[in-house]
């Protein structure tokens, strides 16, 4: 098996082209799945949120994103072997359901930018069946006949791969609470790569992710939201490090 304990989380222990082979195998055997993607904003939010913790347990694959991580395992003697991003395996599943004729579901991100995010990949992956986008209001989640429509929605149109990015644990929370709802056989959080794709906001260069400034990056693009994320809250992941 691939998964290794990994701090406060187990994680699958995987390479990218492992990780794409490991959901079409979801794909086809049908059964309602999902993928989280930790990163270190994760592993903090799980240490206080239970309900957090419940949707890790019940993740079918828990891939690595971000360097940070990486370098974790390393310094604990158990090394992750590759980081898998929400927004590189994105693409790469888009890929997957273009070659293979899967159905696809995008969920998330501001009005309209859902549907930029398909016209854009269905530019790039030619065979690509977007089933259908939304982009769900502000404060959905406290609207349970919006969630209705949501799921009947998504369920109508019987998609083979659901992706939805609302920001963690939002996404991951939506999942968990309505997996046994939605008739999805894998459906990914993959936070902010509809805007990625729809060309909303643009990603650090590749340089700056391959040697872990992502979240640099997207500190200096976007400071005022992501100050709180990223220096307040995330600096306790070295009192996690210390603690596993
Ligand atoms: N979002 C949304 N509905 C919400 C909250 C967030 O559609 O109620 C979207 C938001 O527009 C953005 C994404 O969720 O596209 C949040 O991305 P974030 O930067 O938090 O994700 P990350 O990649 O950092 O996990």
């Amino acid at each position: 098996m691939s998964r290794i304990k990994f701090l406060n989380t187990y994680v699958d222990n995987l390479s990218m082209q492992e990780a794409v082979e490991r959901i079409d195998k979801l794909i086809i055997n049908k059964k309602p799945s999902y993928v989280v993607t930790p990163n270190v904003d994760h592993i903090v939010k799980l240490e206080i949120d239970s309900e957090f913790q419940d949707v890790y347990k019940e993740a079918d694959l828990i891939l690595t994103d971000g360097m940070p991580l990486i370098w974790i395992s390393k310094l604990k003697n158990n090394p992750i072997k590759e980081k898998v991003s929400g927004s590189d395996l994105f693409p790469e599943v888009c890929n997957l359901a273009s070659q293979k004729g899967y159905k696809i579901f995008l969920l998330g991100a501001a009005e309209g930018v859902a549907a930029k995010a398909a016209e854009n990949l269905k530019l790039k992956y030619k065979e690509l069946n977007v089933v259908g986008t939304y982009s769900p209001s502000y404060g959905f989640e406290n609207n349970e006949d919006e969630i209705n429509q949501i799921v009947d929605m998504i369920n109508q149109v019987k998609p083979d791969i659901l992706a939805v990015g609302l920001g963690a644990p939002k996404q991951e929370k939506f999942l968990y609470t309505f997996r046994k709802k939605l008739n999805v056989p894998v459906s990914l959080a993959i936070g902010a790569s509809i805007d990625f794709e729809a060309g909303n906001i643009n990603r650090a260069p590749k340089w700056m992710q391959n040697i872990g400034l992502e979240w640099f990056y997207r500190l200096c693009r976007e400071p005022k939201r992501m100050f709180k994320r990223y220096i307040v809250d995330d600096i306790k992941i070295f009192k996690i490090i210390f603690k596993y």
